[in-house]
């Protein structure tokens, strides 16, 4: 219909572009408030593949992810399969290792899940209803936003392998949502339309991951229940535990460093220096082999606005790319998703509905989505290097103390990112107030010193 848009939810379809995990979640999402659904993945069909595709193997999960799944009723099967992680472990040059706990207050963890097993469960979840339809080897390649048209390449015969042959699809949706990721195709077409503004940048770090396997009787090499970093000031590593009791290892570093290692003698004489530590777990031959196979990756950070232009919607990546330092590139989507699913609540049966749901979702969701982008960035610089910083443990300290005996009122910025569903500008605006309050404490106690010092001079 071209004058409004269908008014139930069982006679409009949704055509979402990417099934990756946001794509798979908005399936669910959709199918179960009754829309039809019609989801294309450039990808080949992941469950049928052994080996994860793509970026990072495991992911932290945190509260807003949580709060998503548990919309569709998959909370608790991620919880199962996800490791806890209750502290950041923190490896310094000696080998010698602190703990810094992500909620000292009441313990809340965050969780380590993989990718592959994340996105396979969404995607068969998805597919249990029988509103949805799942289309893989589908690569979109243009369409139109106002028409809700999309148009994809098939390829049959497996992605750009030597039989594929390619095939014109096109597909119609009262709604389109692009959920295909941090260099969407559906963003190229809002790229045209007057007054969408785009920013993308890439920071000078790529990454690369590593692996330290179980130990030979099948153990974790390190204490399991622990987010593991390496801060080394201008890089560092983490490693996340796996299912199989393998750790992923992601070395984050400048590019100019990555390419300044050229020999295996280099590559071992810069762990034994930085990670001597992790060299026995990781293994010498294993961890030159992974080094010298793989090419470091880049990380971007993308802000756009609006999200949406005539009947089509960005969400996750497309929309909000981050680099991985606050660990909420995928709580964001998800969090896109649940966000939303709230506005669609109050549709009602309104024709006009669906359109003003999505003005107020861009309206809604800009702003939050921006500050958690700029939060990730400033995230790097604390990870890698004010984490060895006594100014940092001291206000950690302090921020843990004021928000023991004021839990309502002092919350630490990173509880309230990663354990509230308080907006993230907010959480912003919450951090700004607590630094001005410690800045005004620290200048009367400074003055009230040095009055003190004066009395006793003049006593003197
Ligand atoms: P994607 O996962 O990128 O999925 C997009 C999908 O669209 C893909 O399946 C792709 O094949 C498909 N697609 C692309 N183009 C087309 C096309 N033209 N036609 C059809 N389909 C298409 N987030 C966290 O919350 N916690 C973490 O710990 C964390 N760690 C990370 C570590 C690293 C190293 C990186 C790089 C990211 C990390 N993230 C983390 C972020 C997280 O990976 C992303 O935010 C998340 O994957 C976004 O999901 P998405 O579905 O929007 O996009």
């Amino acid at each position: 219909p071209s004058a409004g848009m269908a008014d139930t939810a069982e006679s409009q379809k949704v055509v979402i572009v990417g099934g990756g995990l946001v794509g798979s979640l908005a399936a669910c999402m959709f199918s179960q408030r009754g829309y039809r659904v019609d989801l294309f993945e450039y990808r080949n069909d992941p469950r049928l593949s052994a080996v994860s595709q793509g970026r990072s193997i495991n992911l932290a999960m945190s509260r807003r992810a949580r709060a998503a799944l548990g919309l569709v009723g998959l909370e608790g099967e991620l919880l199962r399969h996800g490791i806890a992680m209750k502290a950041r472990m923190i490896h310094d040059l000696e080998g010698g290792t602190r703990e810094i706990p992500y909620d000292a207050r009441t313990n809340q963890c965050i969780y380590s899940v993989g990718r592959k097993f994340l996105n396979d469960v969404l995607l068969s979840a998805a597919e249990k209803r029988s509103n949805v339809r799942l289309l893989f080897g589908h690569k979109m390649t243009g369409g139109s936003l106002d028409e809700g048209r999309v148009e994809f390449e098939r390829t049959e015969g497996g992605t750009g392998g030597p039989k594929a042959k390619v095939k014109a699809v096109e597909a119609v949706g009262d709604l389109v949502v692009g959920c295909d990721g941090a260099f969407s195709s559906l963003r190229r077409l809002f790229m045209k339309k007057p007054m969408f503004n785009f920013s993308q940048t890439y920071i000078e770090h790529g990454y690369m991951e590593l692996r330290i396997p179980p130990t030979a009787d099948g153990e974790f090499a390190m204490p399991p229940n622990f987010l593991h970093i390496w801060p080394r000031g201008e890089f560092m590593m983490i490693a996340l535990p796996n299912q199989d009791r393998s750790w992923t290892v992601t070395l984050f570093m400048p590019f100019a460093q990555f390419e300044a290692i050229t020999t295996e003698a280099e590559l071992l004489a810069f762990f034994g220096q930085h990670f001597a530590d992790a060299v026995p777990l990781l293994g010498e031959d294993a961890l030159v082999g992974d080094f010298f196979r793989s090419k470091p990756q880049p990380l971007v950070s993308v802000k756009c606005r609006p999200y949406h232009a005539g009947r089509a919607l960005l969400l996750g990546d497309a929309a909000h790319a981050m680099v991985p330092f606050y660990g909420q590139g995928m709580n964001a989507g998800f969090e896109d998703v649940r966000l939303l699913s709230g506005l669609l609540d109050g549709l009602g049966g309104s024709p006009a509905g669906l359109a003003d749901v999505l003005r107020r979702f861009s309206e809604h969701r800009n702003a939050d989505a921006e500050a958690i982008c700029d939060l990730a960035m400033y995230n790097y610089v604390e990870m890698r290097d004010l984490v060895n910083r006594p100014s940092f443990l001291l206000r950690k300290a302090l921020d843990n103390a004021l928000y023991a005996v004021l839990p309502d009122v002092w919350v630490p910025l990173y509880n309230s990112v990663t354990f509230s569903d308080m907006r993230y500008s907010e959480c912003v605006r919450n951090r700004v107030w607590q630094d001005q309050v410690i800045r005004g404490v620290l200048v009367a106690l400074l003055a009230c010193a040095a009055l003190l010092g004066l009395v006793a001079f003049v006593k003197a």
